[in-house]
Parts: C-alpha cells; sequence; structure tokens
C-alpha cells in the first residue's frame, strides 16, 4: 500500500514510489500519482461530480424525471445564470400561497466548512450581499423547522463506500456523526439570520463558539455518535428502522445521480481493455433531518476529514492535539472496513482457494479459512445496501444508459466532451433524424445547447474544449424524447428513446457482424462508420445481439 500526498506518505517515499502497489492512498484526488495498476481510493473526477453546482445540476435531473423519488433534495437555483429564474419562481410561488414566508441559503460553489454561506429572506437580497459574478454559488431553500436535540440543530455526517462503479457496489457505515449547533434553534427571522452558531451545523465554525463542549462520550457534547441520537428517538417512540431505510434509500438514489458524470470522467482516465488501476472512495454524505424525521441531503464531501484528533487550547494561545473518542469511534472502523473489503490479498486467498477446492471435486461450498481469518476481526461496520437493493432501484437508472449513449460516440480517446461529428453520428445511428428532424436542424439543436453549456464557466477537466459536455447531452436527449414522445411524463419519454437508441445500435451492430462474416444483404451505400471505440459502458446486452443476428440470417 503507499499513500498519495500527505506529509506522512512523502516521509515514507520522499524522493516518490517505484514498485507498484497494490492499494494507493490518495490524499485529494485520483491525479496525485500516476498509476498503472492496483487500487487507488479516489475515482477521477468525483471532485468535480459533488461540487455543489454539478451535484445540485445532477439532481435537478433526476428531479425532472422523478420528482417524488428526489424530493429529499432542497430545490436549488445555480447562481449567477438562474437568478432571474428564481426571482421568478419566488414570487409565482409567493403569489400562490401568501401565508409562505420561505428563507434561502446561499452557498458558494466549491466552498467548504460553511465558507461563505449566508441566509437570505428575499431573493432581492442576493444583489446586496457579495459579488456573485465572480462566485458561482447554489441558492437554495432552507430547511426552516429541522429535528432538534437539546432544542440544538444538528445535522449527520455519514460514511459510504462506492466500492465501484460498474457493477454499482456501495456500503454505508452503521455510524456517524451528528455535529451539533451551540446556540439554541430558533425559526428565521431577519433578526436572527446572520447566527451561524445557531443556523450552520459546521463542526469547523462551532468549534470557535464558547458554548463548544468537547465530551469523552458518545451521547453528549457537541459531536456525538448518529446511534447515541438513534437511541434517543427510539426511547421517544420515533420508527428508527423506517428512518434508516430512508437513508439508505437517500444515499442510493444520490449516487444513482452521481454515476452517469463519474462514467465519463472514468472512461477518459482508464480507457477500457487497457491495463489500468480500478478505483474505490469514502465519501461524507451531509444529511439534515427534519422535524418530521425526513432525510434532507445537504451535500457530499469527496475528501471528508478522517481526523481522529481535535485541538485543545491548554492555556491561552497553547494548543495540543488530543484524541477524540467519537471521531475514532466511527472513522477508525470506516477505514478498517474499506481495507478489509478491498483487499487484494482476501479476493486472491479466495480465488485460490475456490479454485483448489474445485480441482479435489469437492462440494460447492469452498473451505472457509477466509471466513476463519476474518472472525477474528469485529464484524463489519460497513453494510452494503446495492447490488442488495438493487431491485427496488433499477428504474430511476436512466440518464446512466443516456450516458452510455454519449460514451458510446465520444470517439476521441481522453476526452469528456462530444463533438458535432459525434453528435451528428449518434442522430444518424439511432436513426433519429427524419423530414420534421432534418441534420440542419440538429445541429442547430447541438450549437444552441453546447454555447449555453459552454458559457456558464463551469469548472470543468475541459473547460477549453468547445464540446459537448454530458449534462448538455442529457438536456438534447431530453428535448429529443420530448418532441417524439409528447404528452407523455418525460421518464417515459426518456425510456422510450433510450430503447429506440438501444434498440437501433444492436440491429446495427448485428448487420456489421453479419456483414464481417460476408452474410446479409449489403446496402449499395457504404456501411456506416465502425463503432469508434469498444468501451466499458457498452450498450449492446450479448443476448440481445444474438437474437437480432439470428433473426437478420432467417432472411425476416
Ligand atoms: P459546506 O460545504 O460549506 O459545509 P453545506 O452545504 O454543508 O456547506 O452547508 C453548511 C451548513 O449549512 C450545513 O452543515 C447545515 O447546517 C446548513 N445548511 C445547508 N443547507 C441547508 C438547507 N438547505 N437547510 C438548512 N440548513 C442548511
Amino acid at each position: 500500500m503507499a499513500g498519495g500526498t500527505s506529509p506522512a506518505s512523502n516521509m515514507a517515499f520522499p524522493f516518490g514510489r517505484r514498485l507498484p502497489c497494490d492499494i494507493y492512498w490518495h490524499g485529494v484526488s485520483f491525479h496525485d500519482n500516476n498509476i498503472f495498476s492496483g487500487q487507488v481510493n479516489k475515482f477521477p473526477g468525483m471532485m468535480e461530480t459533488v461540487r455543489k453546482i454539478t451535484l445540485s445540476r445532477a439532481m435537478r435531473i433526476m428531479q425532472d424525471l422523478f420528482p417524488l423519488e428526489y424530493n429529499f433534495y432542497p430545490r436549488s437555483w445555480i447562481l449567477p445564470e438562474e437568478l432571474p429564474l428564481f426571482v421568478a419562481e419566488v414570487r409565482m410561488m409567493k403569489d400562490n400561497n401568501p401565508s409562505w414566508k420561505p428563507t434561502f441559503i446561499v452557498k458558494p460553489d466549491g466552498g467548504c466548512q460553511g465558507d461563505g454561506i449566508y441566509l437570505i429572506k428575499d431573493p432581492s437580497d442576493i444583489r446586496l450581499t457579495g459579488s456573485i459574478q465572480s462566485r458561482p454559488a447554489v441558492v437554495q431553500e432552507y430547511i426552516c423547522k429541522p429535528l432538534l436535540v437539546d432544542k440544538l440543530k444538528f445535522d449527520i455526517r455519514l460514511y459510504v463506500l462506492l466500492k465501484s462503479l460498474e457493477p454499482l457496489e456501495i456500503y454505508i457505515a452503521k455510524d456517524g456523526l451528528s455535529r451539533f449547533c451551540t446556540e439554541p434553534y430558533q425559526e428565521p427571522t431577519l433578526k436572527n439570520l446572520h447566527q451561524v452558531f445557531m443556523h450552520l451545523t459546521n463542526y469547523s465554525l462551532n468549534i470557535h463558539s464558547g458554548n463548544f463542549i468537547h465530551s469523552d462520550s458518545v451521547n453528549t457534547g457537541s459531536k456525538r455518535t448518529f446511534s447515541s441520537i438513534l437511541c434517543r428517538l427510539s426511547s421517544r417512540g420515533a420508527d428508527v428502522k423506517k428512518l434508516w431505510s430512508d437513508i439508505i434509500s437517500l444515499v442510493i438514489k444520490t449516487i444513482i445521480a452521481l454515476t452517469p458524470e463519474l462514467k465519463v470522467y472514468y472512461q477518459s482516465d482508464i480507457p477500457a481493455g487497457k491495463p489500468g488501476p480500478t478505483c474505490f472512495q469514502i465519501l461524507g454524505f451531509d444529511i439534515l433531518l427534519m422535524k418530521n424525521l425526513k432525510p434532507v441531503l445537504l451535500e457530499v464531501n469527496a475528501n471528508p476529514s478522517m481526523r481522529i484528533e481535535h485541538e485543545q487550547e491548554l492555556s491561552p494561545g497553547v494548543f495540543e492535539n488530543v484524541p477524540s473518542r467519537v471521531d475514532e469511534e466511527v472513522k477508525v472502523a470506516v477505514i478498517r472496513d474499506t481495507l478489509r473489503l478491498v483487499d487484494p490479498q482476501k479476493k486472491k486467498k479466495k480465488d485460490t482457494q475456490c479454485q483448489s477446492w474445485e480441482q479435489a471435486g469437492a462440494g460447492e461450498e469452498p473451505p472457509d479459512a477466509v471466513a476463519g481469518a476474518e472472525a477474528a476481526l469485529p464484524s463489519l461496520c460497513l453494510k452494503q445496501v446495492f447490488p442488495k437493493y438493487a431491485k427496488q432501484f433499477s428504474y430511476l437508472r436512466l440518464v446512466d444508459r443516456v450516458a452510455a449513449l454519449f460514451i458510446r460516440f465520444l470517439g476521441v480517446k481522453g476526452t469528456t466532451k462530444l463533438g458535432p461529428t459525434g453528435f451528428r453520428t449518434f442522430i444518424r445511428n439511432c436513426k433519429l433524424s427524419n423530414s420534421n428532424f432534418s441534420m440542419a436542424a440538429v445541429d442547430i439543436l447541438y450549437i444552441d445547447i453546447t454555447r449555453r453549456w459552454n458559457s456558464m464557466g463551469i469548472d470543468h477537466k475541459e473547460s477549453g474544449n468547445p464540446g459537448m459536455c454530458l449534462q448538455a447531452f442529457v438536456e438534447a436527449f431530453f428535448c429529443l424524447a420530448q418532441k417524439k414522445y409528447k404528452s407523455r411524463p418525460l421518464h417515459e419519454q426518456v425510456a422510450l428513446l433510450i430503447e429506440q437508441c438501444e434498440c437501433r445500435l444492436a440491429a446495427l451492430q448485428g448487420q456489421r457482424l453479419l456483414w464481417g462474416c460476408g452474410l446479409g444483404e449489403r446496402p449499395g451505400a457504404p456501411p456506416p462508420a465502425r463503432p469508434q471505440r469498444q468501451r466499458v459502458f457498452g450498450l449492446q446486452k450479448p443476448a440481445q445481439l444474438r437474437a437480432l443476428v439470428c433473426r437478420d440470417s432467417a432472411g425476416s
């Protein structure tokens, strides 16, 4: 195992590590070191994907498709480009419901630890505060009625292991942290809007309050375990089982919203069919509980703090790092179990044991030596939730399939943006253009949407590339779906168009296979271009493809 850019790892390998490692533990991102094998604890593009603006956009796409399923994310607008929309929508909602007295929270993009966050009562207050032009931000509906414990607002930090993207594997830690405000909570008024110790639960802010309590116990003080809160809720008669199931569902749905973008980054850094590392990542989910126990997603952290110490002021101006029992209890288990789950030795041992067991012609169950070694360790704190609950959520994975189409037509190795030729080939191969939608209209659609997305100044890996990013492609795809399948709910329109595209591409692939074998009738025109590249996230299901080839060769 090798560390990344952390000071400790630099001390261990001051001149860099020459030999390949099983596991690379990077401090910040996938790109901390060049690696070509083994496993690395970061996914390419994760930091970009969970930034406030990108996350809000990904959630918006899912809210458009599945409004009820994604109502755990507060209504959000992106500044500066959606300021007029924000103003108009708030005005409309107020007109419809004059008793609605909302509060909004403005969060700068890329900020963390509460940096630059402020609350407002009216959209016009945005212009008066700070220069939003220089700092893009998200403005979000503020949850005014959070669940309180000891009259204080708190949030939950849950640790989630994304063990694999394809196939999707998600684990959730059974315990997390609850981080408390340090001033008793009051619903927002013009008078208390600026009181950060009342409204923001960030540890990094509240630690500076005179009221912050460091405690040796996990169920008192300003940072507690989430399990201690659950015990308390359970003793008050709350349905804690339902709460956990809602949290699991929130985590799975959020990751489903993030995977399309992550897959685009992944194929650009780790091309399919080439040797390369595999990735896993520990994510920090920040969740707020509403008074009615409904969990709300605040944000996802790509690099959650794994510190198990806190600073203590021994005498004025003299600080010392002391162990924090709560942090230790939760975080040590998360790191330990992550390493257990990705342990390459375990996999190797298991494979060899299975092999020798099979060679010996024994029954179905291999000997349980691996399980024996495991038994010596504490039971796993990371609980698998996906694929365990995959069936319940598979219908939500529509944008994943749109991303698979996008990736298929990307063409140039290492890119994350689609050029105009790739877009035209997509339209042509999927037979989406017709007398009502000419290729000239296709070009206009491409230019319109791409230009708008590129003018938004989004912090993207390829900001200088004028091509179409995934989210712009998704917008174009939804537009085509709405045009083709009018008057149905959006998710049905999109699902139908995906099916059409996948079928047409499978048929095309079938034809190419037949031509390759010298079978099938070849039309006079030259064959369409060969698929640009084999990719991990291919579209065709082998069985579907075989069926098409059979039908074609039977002449039907
Ligand atoms: P940061 O990355 O700067 O910590 P967050 O999105 O986590 O930004 O917000 C900081 C804090 O603000 C949260 O911990 C939470 O206490 C509060 N907060 C954020 N969004 C909301 C919201 N929509 N409603 C109520 N409180 C919120």
